[in-house]
């Protein structure tokens, strides 16, 4: 119920970046490769997501918006399985019952596309049928208008959009092969196409992360048994790391964990690196299965069934990489 609705709206949407978050990552499971983003004063007026992916069917929409009523996981015990980033199938009911919310979408098996959105008394309209492109499109407008208490504690527009500018840094990282474009009160922050050649790849890591970065880091990619481990680091004669760029994701997913932190450092130790920060974007395979992705809502923590053997192999990967250069 509404109620409910927006008790675990607590959970998943405590900011705009956390709508800006749930709705990129559904694009991205719907296979999207083309998406763009429209934000009015840093999203609290409006965020608006289109994207390419799939689409949804029509007996579907209604679905998708209700809470728990993910597609993504059948079972239970599937939870254990997850491939995707959304799994938990409240992400879209939570945001509707703070904002004023609708969704578009267009499945290539419907003759049109769809539109559903919710109402002021805070039911459902009914399904409509609209023009639009393949794909979906989910505009949220006035978020935390229900809730002013949430909207009181929100922070400067200012700060409100360095946090979505970040999470859609990290997203570009792990999503090369994605086009993504954001539009802030109507003007063009940015547009990376998507990211498929060598080329176009490392144009984009160069605007991320300087074109210094580039040229002095090393491309890793080695696959142990249980876990591999690609991406890019820079050398140890590279002295212009700050913090803020370093970046892990294991199994596509940003995570910010202290312990896999660590192991990198401590490559860089091995071969008596002493500079400020390095600078690196890692990638972490793992079997799904061995994953625990499911710690907390924001996603942004993960336990390891072999936690010392996945930390030790990303030490070890990174520090033979690092210490070519110096033999
Ligand atoms: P979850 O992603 O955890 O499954 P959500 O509330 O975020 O839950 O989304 C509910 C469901 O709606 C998804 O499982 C998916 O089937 C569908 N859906 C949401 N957004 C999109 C999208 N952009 N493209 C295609 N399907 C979508
Ligand atoms: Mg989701």
């Amino acid at each position: 119920d509404a109620l409910a609705n927006q008790i675990a709206a607590g959970e998943v949407v405590e900011r705009p970046v956390s709508v800006v978050k749930e709705l990129v990552e559904n694009a991205l499971d719907a296979g999207a490769t083309q998406i763009t983003i429209w934000l009015e004063e840093a999203g609290v007026e409006l965020i608006e997501v289109q994207d390419n992916g799939a689409g949804i069917l029509a007996e579907d929409i209604p679905l998708a918006v209700e809470r728990h009523a993910t597609s993504k996981v059948k079972h239970y015990e599937d939870l254990s399985n997850v491939a995707s980033l959304g799994f938990r199938g409240e992400a879209l009911a939570s945001i509707a019952s703070v904002s004023q919310f609708s969704l578009t979408s267009y499945h290539a098996d419907e003759p049109h596309a769809w539109l559903l959105q919710n109402q002021i008394d805070g039911r459902w309209s009914d399904l409509t049928p609209t023009a639009a492109a393949h794909g979906t499109r989910v505009k949220v407008a006035s978020l935390f208008y229900n809730t002013p208490a949430r909207r009181k504690f929100l922070k400067t527009p200012r700060a409100e959009f360095s946090q979505i500018e970040d999470y859609l840094k990290r997203t570009l990282l792990a999503n090369q092969s994605v086009g993504l474009r954001l539009v802030h009160n109507q003007k063009q922050v940015f547009d990376y196409p998507p990211a498929t050649q060598r080329a176009r790849h490392l144009s984009r890591l160069a605007s991320l992360l300087g074109d210094e970065f580039v040229e002095q880091s090393l491309y890793i990619d080695q696959t142990l048994p249980g876990v591999s481990v690609s991406g890019w680091v820079s050398l140890p004669t590279y002295h212009r790391g700050l913090a803020d760029k370093q970046f892990v994701f294991v199994n596509g997913r940003i995570v910010r964990d202290r312990q896999l932190l660590q192991a990198i450092k401590l490559a860089y130790a091995d071969v008596l690196y002493h500079g400020r920060h390095p600078v690196f974007v890692v990638f972490i395979q793992v079997p799904y299965d061995q994953v625990d992705v499911n710690v907390h809502p924001a996603k942004y923590e993960v336990r390891f069934q072999h936690g010392r053997q996945v930390y030790d192999h990303v030490r070890r990967a990174i520090r033979d990489a690092v210490m070519q250069p110096l033999v």
